[in-house]
């Protein structure tokens, strides 16, 4: 069976790999001059694991496993509030890994044969009609296909022409700053995996180990007005974080400008009314985009190459539109119940003034069993 990919993004990647290995013709079609992946760190939690286990990718991802024993929120001096036993909860449903954007895509498409891949080609619209559909491009049409997978990203354009009711992305009114550097020497392990959040200002600050040697940071503040630059959004998270715990201000004053990744937050308006249309289906941001507070939106994308792999063995272009329903009725719930539960994430964690206090005092009440159990169940998603 000849099946398109729209995109190759880590989920479209993974897709297509998946795919490719169940002995489909496949095609990947990417805007892009190249494929690449740019950024600073990225978890994938262990959901996302088993989801690239089950396209047989998870391999190399797996060498990358987190280092920390401890996480939760704490305030913006580290003091705890809701403390986390991620080593119990690695126990019950396995452990994240968290890696370079990059190396990570590098290891998704390594065994993608060249020859499946076109660069360069931005696809503008999709012509179905009764035998398949004919993937046009900017040139006008570049192939036909028995089934198309739509995973063009966050802005994607195929799904605004697949729903044209459905409003489309929303901006959160948050700006993320990320970056990388060397971890230095003697740093305090228990803020290893914390978030620091601060009712005062309604920011937040986190930070994960890769590897032994690195060290991932990530902020979210809210946005007032047209995104900054990276020199001048480093500036502001500076004064506004400047009597945070002092880790906070050393790790962002040691990371370059150049080496700061800004991005203003946004999400899917509203949940899909279906994941599929016919013989298309769409995948990753494209068809569930959600804030990055729960780190899921690359595991729940490995979710659905998975459940596309599953759904479409031995399929042939006659029963491909069924397939992709039973596809659609598997994936879109449980993606937007975490697409949901990562809006209310951003919500709790950018909370100011009384209704932050009483989040505190709410979350220092909350048992860490309790709360290791949650985390537990959301990694097992
Ligand atoms: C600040 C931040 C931090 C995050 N942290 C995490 C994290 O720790 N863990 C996690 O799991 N997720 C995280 N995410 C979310 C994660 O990055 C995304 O969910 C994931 O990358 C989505 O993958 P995708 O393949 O669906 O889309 P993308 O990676 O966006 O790929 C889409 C691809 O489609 C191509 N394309 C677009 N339009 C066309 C077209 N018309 N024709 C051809 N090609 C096209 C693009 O060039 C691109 O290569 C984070 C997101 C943000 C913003």
């Amino acid at each position: 069976m000849r099946v398109v990919v729209v995109g190759a993004g880590l989920g479209g990647v993974a897709a297509a790999v998946g795919l490719h290995r169940l002995g489909h013709e496949v095609t990947v079609l990417e805007r892009g001059a190249e494929l690449r992946e740019a950024g600073t760190g990225i978890v994938v939690m262990p959901n996302g694991l088993r989801a690239l286990d089950a396209v047989g990718l998870a391999g190399e991802v797996r060498g990358h496993v987190m280092h920390a024993t401890t996480g939760g929120l704490r305030d913006w001096r580290g003091r705890p509030l809701l403390i986390t036993d991620l080593a119990r909860a690695q126990q019950e449903v396995g452990t994240p890994a968290i890696l370079d954007r990059a190396e990570l895509h590098r290891a998704l498409r390594a065994p993608l044969p060249a020859d499946l891949v076109r660069t360069g080609t931005s696809v503008e619209r999709l012509e179905p009609d009764a035998t398949g559909v004919s993937v046009i491009g900017d040139g006008g049409p570049v192939v036909r296909a028995d089934a198309v997978i739509v995973a063009d990203g966050i802005g994607s354009k195929l799904r605004a022409q697949l729903f044209p009711g459905h409003p489309g992305l929303r901006r959160t009114g948050r700006l993320d700053l990320r970056g990388m550097l060397p971890r230095p020497a003697g740093l305090a392990t228990d803020l290893l995996a914390a978030q620091l959040v601060d009712r005062r200002s309604g920011a937040m600050f986190g930070l994960f180990p890769v590897g032994e040697d690195r060290l991932y940071w990530f902020t979210d503040s809210a946005l007032d007005g047209t995104p900054p630059d990276a020199t001048e959004a480093r500036r502001r998270m500076l004064a506004l974080m400047a009597d945070w715990h002092p880790l906070v201000t050393a790790l962002i004053e040691a990371t370059p400008p150049g080496d700061v990744y800004v991005d203003p937050i946004a999400c899917l308006a509203g949940p899909l009314p279906s994941f599929a249309a016919g013989r298309i289906a769409l995948l990753g941001d494209a068809a569930h985009a959600m804030p990055p507070d729960l780190g899921q939106g690359a595991s729940q994308a490995f979710e659905d190459a998975a459940a596309l792999a599953r759904h479409l063995t031995g399929a042939e272009p006659a029963d491909v539109a069924g397939r992709l329903l039973r596809y659609d009725a598997e994936r879109r719930p449980s993606a937007n119940r975490i697409m949901r539960a990562a809006s209310r994430q951003s919500r709790l964690t950018s909370r100011t003034g009384i209704a932050a206090w009483l989040r505190d005092a709410l979350l220092r009440a909350v048992p860490s069993r309790l709360a290791t159990r949650q985390l537990a169940a959301l990694w097992h998603a």
